[in-house]
């Protein structure tokens, strides 16, 4: 034995935990997997360092030994590790729990790190007189103008089956064949690129002039603008340079038609890395970026951990979208994470949204990011009139106005295609027993339960309990249940009630649960006829429906009143991103808002002036109120299944907190959560906040390590949500 070496090990405590190897010290690189036994149980490590084993202490006997070293050399590229470590730091979380949140599946699992591979063919120089077969000529043809190889699979998608031809050629000295990594996506007919507009020119000059520096772009496009073109455009230079690019995008069904316009555009080799793509996927992808083989990288959250060798630059896509914001374990920003490592690593982020968040806005006011805007809609579309309509007047039952049918009546004779949006899924969000005065309401939470009539259950939304639909009332035996309110469900079935001939299509969690089910409706919709979509805020993002005229918005007014901080923000941005799903081809389009509050200053705001100046305003009330983005905030978040204990536990935090002499951080609370009760536990929350940054990170710096070894800390469920999105 002598080396001791440090490593990360997935455990909620916070620090490395050494381990004795034969190796010496100088065998030992940062980023290699090693398997260890730790707690009982076999698991992954990190190797962070190593150092010289002193004499015989005491205290080394206790060490165990590395059971096997997965990797002999580094596999975690050294960035990677730094900006682990970052993020360890930042969210105040354990090292080896970040690295799970950082690898891909199989990588934390100590799979092979290497390549898959495949057949590649290239032509030769030798030239035959001998007549060949026509499948064989198409295969010669095709890799004619493949300088660089094709693989096996890329001629297949093509031509059909090809071995036996391949075969043949080969046989002949016509081509040759290597074993060459496997790339996941196969290359696509390119076609032409559009002819930018001068806006769009503008905004990729800019960018591409700071290419060797780290610059913070914050795009304001309106929906339609191109923004995505201008995505397209850089990521073309960047690769004719040689350089990687990394572009975010939210987590939803989008990929699909936004892989696709790269696709089409770039002669690249393109790297998807989502949760439905397969988990030997994801390696192979992380593989090939880490080895200088992906140009393009495009993924949701967690992609802003993959390895870039060559960084050119990183495009964040629905820059304000909060599915960038982890909600649980790791709750980092990747947007945050972005920013440092391209700080890091010295090269410009593009930030581009049609409603940027207040964050970011709050960013460009402090001269720390630089500001692009894109004003007009490309292709010359109009932006779509919008109207309030009051629900006071909407239908007590399925809550569809007059106006609003009437108006659908009229787009849909014309051919055209309507979206309504409702945030709520299910058919009714009550259901009620009038003589009695019986609720359905969950076993576990401070929640009713949904009706889900297709499904003929109640839901709860908030844990996931299900019941079965009882057919009479629970406590007085009554016949005569009836449900309240409505979801997408019981709106669907109204329409389809309505419009017989119209076929209405619902998108929700619950229909789109299929892997591809989203791109299937896509495809769907996309091809034009009278259609009604009826769903939830999944269908308000980045599509681009031409045909679509008339957008209508139920059940707006939960926004305007609710305990988020950041509600109102969220319900500026979703109005707006809905409002852009209408008139986006070369017909006009036309929005509906449904509201109690039609005199609310907020709407004539938002309806009067637009996002851009609505944000400016709800900007400086946060600012005027003291909250982020001004001020930082940190939650420290318990639940427990004992009524108190949450409580208790971080009243004892908020003891220990205060037990450090300092005036910048108020502590505020313990309070319990609006809803006190979910999934069967009782939930608390002790809000830090702080004028700077720094005092509310030293703080827990220095009380993180105390707060983790209470001994109430092993009763409940705690975490600490630095820059929280929500205090919900
Ligand atoms: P955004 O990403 O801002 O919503 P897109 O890039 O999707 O905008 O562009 C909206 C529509 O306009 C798309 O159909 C796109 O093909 C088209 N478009 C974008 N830029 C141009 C351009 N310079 N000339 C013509 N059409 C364009
Ligand atoms: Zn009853
Ligand atoms: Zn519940």
């Amino acid at each position: 034995m002598t080396s001791i070496v440090h490593i990360a090990v997935p455990s909620p405590l916070r620090q490395l935990f050494d381990y004795l190897s034969e190796k010496d010290v100088s065998f030992w690189q940062t980023g290699m997997r090693v398997k260890v036994n730790f707690a009982g149980r076999d698991c992954i490590g990190i190797v962070m360092s190593a150092s010289e084993r002193e004499t015989d202490k005491d205290s080394l006997k206790k060490l165990k030994a590395i059971d096997a070293i997965i990797d002999e050399t580094a596999l975690i590229p050294e960035e990677i590790i730094q900006t682990v470590l970052w993020v360890s730091r930042y969210y105040h979380h354990p090292l080896g729990e970040a690295f799970q949140t950082a690898l891909p599946k199989l990588i934390r699992n100590g799979a092979e790190a290497v390549l898959s591979l495949e057949p590649w063919w290239f032509k030769t120089e030798f030239v035959t007189e001998k007549k060949l077969g026509s499948k064989q000529q198409a295969c010669l043809a095709m890799l004619e103008d493949y300088p660089e190889g094709l693989s096996q699979t890329a001629l297949r998608n093509t031509l059909g089956n090809v071995s036996a031809s391949m075969k043949a050629l080969e046989n002949q000295g016509l081509v040759i064949q290597k074993q060459q990594a496997k790339l996941p996506l196969g290359r696509n007919e390119l076609t032409f690129p559009m002819q930018l507009s001068e806006e769009q020119q503008q905004v990729v000059d800019a960018v591409w002039q700071e290419r060797a520096a780290f610059t913070p772009f914050l795009l304001q496009g309106i929906t339609g603008s191109g923004k995505t073109e201008v995505y397209i455009e850089l990521t073309e230079r960047m690769l004719r340079d040689g350089k990687q690019v990394l572009i975010l995008i939210p987590e939803i069904g989008l990929t699909g038609q936004f892989v696709e316009r790269f696709q089409k555009r770039l002669d690249a080799s393109i790297v998807v890395l989502n949760s439905a793509v397969s988990d030997g996927d994801r390696k192979q992808g992380w593989l090939l970026a880490r080895a200088g083989l992906a140009d393009l990288i495009i993924g949701t959250r967690s992609a802003v951990f993959t390895p870039l060798p060559s960084p050119g630059l990183v495009i964040i896509d629905e820059e304000h979208d909060s599915s960038y914001k982890q909600q649980d374990g790791l709750r980092y920003h990747a947007r945050h994470v972005a920013l440092v490592r391209a700080q890091k690593m010295g090269i410009p982020v593009l930030m581009g949204s049609a409603t940027p968040s207040l964050d970011s806005l709050y960013q460009v006011q402090q001269n720390r990011f630089q500001l692009l805007q894109l004003s007009e809609r490309a292709g010359g579309a109009r932006l779509p009139a919008v109207h309030l309509v009051d629900s006071q007047a909407a239908h007590p039952d399925h809550g569809l106005s007059e106006q609003l049918l009437k108006r659908m009546q009229s787009h849909l004779s014309a051919g055209n295609q309507v979206i309504l949006f409702i945030n709520r899924r299910g058919y009714a969000p009550v259901l009620m027993c009038h003589d009695c005065g019986w609720q359905a309401k969950c076993r576990d939470c401070d929640a009713r339960m949904v009706v889900h009539r297709h499904r003929q259950i109640l839901f709860c939304h908030h844990c996931g309990l299900i019941q079965r639909l009882p057919d009479s009332c629970p406590d007085c035996e009554n016949m005569q249940l009836k449900s309240y309110g409505a979801g997408t469900e019981k709106i669907e079935q109204h329409l389809q009630d309505l419009f017989p001939e119209t076929p209405v299509i619902r998108v929700d969690r619950d229909t789109t649960q299929r892997v591809n089910a989203f791109n299937d409706i896509v495809t769907e919709v996309r091809q034009g006829q009278a259609r009604i979509l009826v769903g939830t805020q999944m269908l308000a993002k980045g599509h681009d429906f031409h045909d679509v005229t008339l957008v209508g918005v139920l059940d707006t007014d939960q926004g305007l009143y609710s305990a988020d901080f950041r509600a109102t923000e969220n319900l500026a941005q979703m109005i707006t991103q809905v409002t852009g799903r209408a008139g986006r081809g070369e017909k006009a389009g036309e929005v509906l808002i449904q509201t109690e509050q039609t005199s609310h200053p907020f709407w004539r705001s938002l309806i009067g002036d637009g996002y851009a100046k609505a944000a400016q305003r709800l900007l400086s009330e946060r600012i005027e109120m003291g909250m982020p983005p001004v001020s930082n905030w940190a939650v420290i978040r318990a639940e427990a299944r004992d009524r108190s204990l949450a409580m208790d536990f971080l009243q004892q935090v908020s003891q220990l907190l205060h037990q450090t002499e300092q005036q910048e951080v108020i502590i505020l609370g313990p309070v319990p959560t609006i809803m006190e009760k979910k999934g069967g536990r009782y939930r608390a929350q002790l809000l830090l906040t702080s004028a700077s940054r720094k005092p509310l990170h030293q703080l827990l710096d220095w009380h993180t390590e105390a707060i983790s070894r209470h001994k109430l800390a092993r009763k409940c469920r705690w975490s600490i949500d630095i820059d929280p999105m929500d205090l919900i």
